[in-house]
């Protein structure tokens, strides 16, 4: 649509200025031509043929294609045309008879490629009209010039269209093979090939769009093998102690005059094992609610209090295990949360280090301010975590020693609720080893106090 109109504008404007400019410089040379004539006519009274022609006869070569005088009724006196002069005859073309009302004329008109330019001036004596002076001019050298012009530009156009058609043809093959191809791999992504890529090569929007898919996919294919890996881990706790249950109660079952002592033994294992299928549930509910982002609306929450909760709560257990529980706190720490999450925070962190540091060992919680964070951490002279689980930690199910854990009554799932709780109101958890020995969690909400932004 453009192109055409640039074409257009190509093969019509310049043609125009040039015509343009031939007809100025073809009124500026007739019309100075035609009063040098009448200047040669001038001083006459009257206008003969024989004074015309004798006046005439002086004027130079002019190159015009006729030249014609007339008296003031519009009778010819005087033609240069050779073949049929039509001197003694009327004329009543319209330049001339412009001229016999007393007023210069010109034309000049571009037509079957020549120009015509006609010119006329009154010839005056004493202020009387006495006659006219007629010029006409049959010019193709300029005007085939004109032509040649015409003809460039009406081949320079050609070139011009069909150097934009197969342009645009090949782009718009490029751009639909492009697009295809992307569809290709959204339908592809859409079945559930999740490890399908658009390979687009460049870097124009489509080839753009392919790369933010393809991310879009990664993510995806993260998230789809994290829920796999979550759904089988899920089953495979479930399933252990369900499986322990089910061995018990067969045990009951098929033993003939089993003992009471045995019974009341096995029926306590099972009620262990419903405890702890009861606690795995609780946990994978809460991390569902997590996911869901199914949070208490926040409120402001001072740590402090919640801390101090938690550690009476859980000094009774350290005792139990002989292990050394201590605590710190400094500076004003609220965070935007809600206390229950916090206690879950606080709670599960103190409980690992109790839980794996065991007897004699110690284990060290402070609560503090640094900056716009409120830091929690909590360290054990425990055996700390291997350098390369470190990264893994937090993740569902992760367990560095299974059956420790389990032993311990773990689910496995205990920090990466801590972590989940924690990244839902800004924050952020890390596990660390201590060099002397032990681990250390770190926890950091971001502070909420009275004056902070
Ligand atoms: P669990 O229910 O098994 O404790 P967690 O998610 O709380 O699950 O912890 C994951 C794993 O991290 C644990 O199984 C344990 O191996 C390791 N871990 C957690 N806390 C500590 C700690 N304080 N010292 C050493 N290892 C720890």
């Amino acid at each position: 649509m453009g192109i055409t109109a640039v074409l257009v504008l190509l093969n019509t404007y310049p043609l125009l200025v040039s015509q343009d400019l031939v007809f100025r410089s073809k009124a500026t040379t007739l019309q100075s031509s035609v009063s040098v004539m009448v200047n040669s006519l001038s001083g006459l009274d009257e206008l003969t043929e024989e004074n015309v022609a004798q006046a005439m006869a002086v004027v130079e070569e002019t190159g015009l294609s006729r030249i014609l005088v007339t008296d003031s009724a519009g009778r010819i006196l005087y033609d240069t045309r050779e073949t049929g002069s039509a001197v003694g005859q009327y004329t009543f073309y319209t330049e001339v008879v412009q001229a016999l009302l007393g007023n210069d004329a010109f034309t000049c008109q571009y037509k079957d490629a020549a120009f015509r330019s006609r010119a006329s001036s009154p010839v005056l004596y004493q202020s009387q009209i006495i006659g006219a002076v007629y010029a006409y001019e049959y010019d193709t050298e300029q005007a085939s010039l004109l032509e040649g012009l015409r003809s460039n530009l009406l081949r320079l156009s050609g070139i011009i269209a069909v150097v934009v058609v197969c342009l645009s043809g090949w782009l718009s093959r490029a751009l639909t093979r492009k697009i295809s191809q992307l569809l290709t791999a959204i339908r592809q992504v859409r079945e559930g090939a999740y490890s399908h890529r658009a390979d687009i090569r460049g870097r124009d929007e489509i080839a753009q769009i392919a790369q933010e898919f393809n991310s879009l996919t990664d993510r995806l294919q993260t998230t789809e093998n994290a829920r796999r890996r979550f759904v089988s881990d899920a089953s495979h706790e479930l399933k252990t102690p369900l499986a322990a249950i089910r061995l018990l109660t067969d045990s009951i079952l098929q033993t003939e005059n089993i003992d009471p002592a045995t019974t009341r033994e096995f029926v306590t294992d099972i009620g262990a094992e419903a405890e702890r299928l009861s606690r795995i549930t609780e946990d994978l509910l809460r991390l569902t609610r997590l996911d869901n982002s199914v949070l208490e609306t926040p409120v402001r929450v001072d740590v402090l209090p919640v801390l101090e909760q938690v550690m009476r709560m859980m000094s009774l257990v350290a005792q139990e295990k002989q292990v050394d529980l201590t605590y710190e706190a400094s500076g004003e720490c609220t965070v935007l949360a809600s206390q229950d999450e916090i206690h879950q925070v606080i709670y599960n962190l103190t409980e690992n280090g109790v839980k794996y540091t065991g007897s004699g060992g110690a284990v060290q919680v402070s609560l503090r301010r640094e900056e716009t964070w409120v830091v929690l951490s909590v360290a054990d002279n425990g055996p700390g975590i291997p350098e390369e689980d470190l990264d893994r930690i937090f993740e569902r199910f992760y367990r560095v020693d299974k059956a420790r854990s389990r032993a311990a009554g773990g689910t496995g799932l205990g920090l990466s609720i801590v972590s989940d709780m924690v990244k839902k109101r800004g924050g952020m958890a890390q596990a660390a080893n201590r060099p002397g020995g032990g681990a250390v969690f770190t926890v950091r909400w971001p502070w909420k106090g009275e004056d902070a932004s």
